[in-house]
């Protein structure tokens, strides 16, 4: 990719524009975690990043994260998984990802405590939801939350942070709100069920419509081209 300073300024242009959206929703802009979603894009770009302040990192392929981090990041940065996980990859998260963020169904659950449970470590998750309802999208039907989130809170190595999810790729804004507020509500509904276990974070909001995600209550919004480019 192109050089450092223009990094830089897709980098304060993004951190701008979601203060602004904070603000305006009345929220503290420091409410809202800024994750770089750094897939497809080489090891050079994720080091000129955290240069520039950033801290948390996405990729959606486990494959692909081993190659890019097998030189670890400084220990204040955080890595993401947020794509789809197969169950025979569980055993490589422990020791790369530092949280699992579209965690969508019962036998990835019992993989990830297996695979954690060998590496005598523990993990935090998010549970992906497909609000929309869309076909051949991941993330578990709403009304599937609840079990899910009982078998994550009763394994012993998962500890359940929130909800995750992905808007329809071309809706429009009111569309956009309607589905991120389904996910707080959602997450409200769940954090009634499960008072002991700590629900706060909402992963939601991408490169086209974090403004929207963020008026909803997002606190964790994932940015790949906005950043990096166009993939
Ligand atoms: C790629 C990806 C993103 C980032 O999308 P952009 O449109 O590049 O901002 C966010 N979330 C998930 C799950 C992704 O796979």
């Amino acid at each position: 990719m192109s050089t450092i300073t223009h990094l830089e300024e897709r980098i304060r242009s993004v951190q701008e524009q979601l203060a602004l959206a904070a603000r305006d929703a009345g929220r503290d802009p420091g409410s809202v975690t800024l994750i770089a979603v750094s897939k497809t894009f080489p090891r050079e770009d994720v080091d000129a990043a955290y240069q520039l302040g950033i801290r948390h990192f996405g990729e959606n392929r486990v494959q692909e994260a081993r190659a890019k981090f097998e030189s670890p990041l400084p220990s204040d940065a955080t890595l993401h998984l947020i794509g789809h996980l197969q169950s025979n990859k569980a055993k490589q998260v422990p020791g790369l990802f530092h949280t699992v963020d579209s965690v969508d169904r019962l036998t990835i659950i019992e993989a990830l405590d297996r695979a954690l449970e060998r590496a005598g470590s523990t993990l935090d998750v998010l549970l992906q939801v497909n609000i929309a309802g869309e076909a051949q999208k991941a993330g578990c039907a709403p009304e599937e939350a609840a079990t899910l989130m009982r078998a994550i809170t009763t394994s012993r190595t998962l500890r359940p942070r929130g909800l995750m999810t992905i808007a329809p790729i071309d809706a429009g804004s009111t569309v956009l709100r309607q589905v991120f507020r389904g996910l707080r509500e959602l997450r409200d509904e769940l954090q009634e069920r499960f008072p002991e276990t700590d629900l706060s974070e909402l992963s939601m909001g991408m490169s086209n419509d974090f403004a929207e995600a963020i008026a909803e209550g997002a606190t964790q919004v994932r940015i790949g081209r906005a950043i990096f480019g166009d993939r």
